[in-house]
């Protein structure tokens, strides 16, 4: 399928999944630099992940050994189920049926909306019609003969998706597509993104270090830090249930506040008793004793103005829609709440806390990752 030769002397099609892509162990070094430390992870057929972590986790280094761009110093690619890098195995990148949509779209500036469209189509006779199929797709029709500098980012972005999407590619990456366009623009054209790529049905892998996009616009998310993958889930899954603190501060906010388990599920905190939804790594018997630190959600917080509460309002950034209030409690911990419009609190007001709904907590001593 990739242009995979005949030698069987070395297995070629991995064991059947309904996996469009399959990273299996995979590791990438530059000097003492491991940037992709082990990654495990499967993209299903159809659906669009993202890859979300902090500068320098290792993102970009994950989608240029699935591309391939590099060629990684251990473990397999499987693309479609054939293994597109593995020891002593490399299909180079022009052979793996991938479409790239770049940071900065590298649209070709001397080729029209139509000439970079179907720049990959190798058949010239479905040329013309695939461009106006795909044209159509991403709301440009009309627009064939206009050249890259006359398009607006948004417009550019839709023809670099276009461009990746034409040769009808097994799998579509995108870095970072967004961070060209300004902050208003993004929000839409993220929407068009996926729209598209899941009307043209097609796999996508993007990279992102922002969580709202990421959660926006994937189906599943793989959260890096350090060169590994921590958690990979649909978004609501990872906000709902992160797996250690760096998840659950990461995806969404968050704030830490300590607490110590006494019976079962009951979390004793500064701002009273919390009920704990889950407290990871309690034994199902035994249920979990000790000091742990709960996550709190800023809509799970609740305010009054109380002369004898819990804590002080130190800071307030409004939004439009709604507010963050940020209180600093009085055992030194912060909490933050997030409230509608109306103006309810000025800096310096004493409030009481109040925690609507179940909560997360993490033991103290199962921190892995920080
Ligand atoms: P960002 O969001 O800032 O682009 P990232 O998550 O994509 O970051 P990578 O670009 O994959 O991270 O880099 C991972 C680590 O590998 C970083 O420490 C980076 O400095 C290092 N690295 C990446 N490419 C190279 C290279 N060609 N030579 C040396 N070090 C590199």
């Amino acid at each position: 399928m990739f242009g995979i030769g005949t030698n069987t002397k070395r297995a070629r099609t991995v064991e059947a999944s309904d996996a469009r892509v399959q990273l299996v162990g995979l590791h990438k070094s530059f000097g003492a630099v491991r940037a992709v430390d082990g990654i495990d992870l499967e993209v299903h057929d159809g659906e669009i992940l993202a890859l979300l972590g902090p500068s320098g986790c290792g993102k970009t280094t994950t989608l240029r050994l699935v591309a391939g761009f590099d060629r990684p110093d251990a473990g397999r690619v499987v693309l479609a189920g054939d293994e597109v890098a593995a020891p002593g195995r490399f299909v180079p990148a022009e052979r793996r049926r991938i479409g790239v949509v770049f940071q900065d779209f590298a649209l070709f500036p001397h080729l029209s909306v139509a000439g970079n469209v179907g720049y990959g189509v190798r058949e010239r006779q479905q040329r013309a019609a695939r461009v106006a199929e795909l044209l159509e797709l991403v709301g440009l029709t009309g627009s064939e003969q206009r050249m890259p500098h006359e398009l607006s980012g948004g417009q550019q972005q839709r023809v670099a998706l276009a461009r990746a999407l034409a040769p009808r590619p097994a799998l579509v990456l995108l870095d970072e597509p967004f961070s060209n366009l300004d902050a208003a623009l993004r929000v839409h054209v993220r929407a068009e993104v996926r729209s598209i790529l899941h009307a043209a049905n097609a796999t996508a892998i993007f990279v992102t270090h922002d969580q709202e996009e990421a959660l926006s616009l994937a189906d599943r998310i793989a959260v890096m830090n350090r060169g590994r993958v921590l958690q990979t889930d649909a978004p609501s899954e990872l906000y709902a249930n992160p797996v250690d603190r760096f998840v659950a501060t990461f995806v969404g906010d968050a704030d830490l506040l300590p607490g110590s388990v006494d019976h079962g599920n009951a979390v004793l905190t500064s701002v009273g008793p919390l009920r704990a939804a889950t407290i990871a790594g309690a034994s199902a018997s035994g249920g979990a004793t000790g000091d742990v630190d709960v996550v709190l959600r800023p809509e799970l917080v609740r305010l009054r103005l109380d002369g004898d509460g819990q804590g002080v309002v130190r800071e307030i950034v409004y939004f439009g829609h709604d507010q963050l209030i940020e209180v600093g409690l009085d055992d030194g911990s912060r909490v933050r709440s997030r409230m509608g419009p109306g103006r309810w609190f000025e800096p310096g007001d004493r409030v009481s806390v109040a925690v609507t709904g179940n909560v997360i907590a993490f033991p103290r001593t199962s921190n892995g990752n920080e």
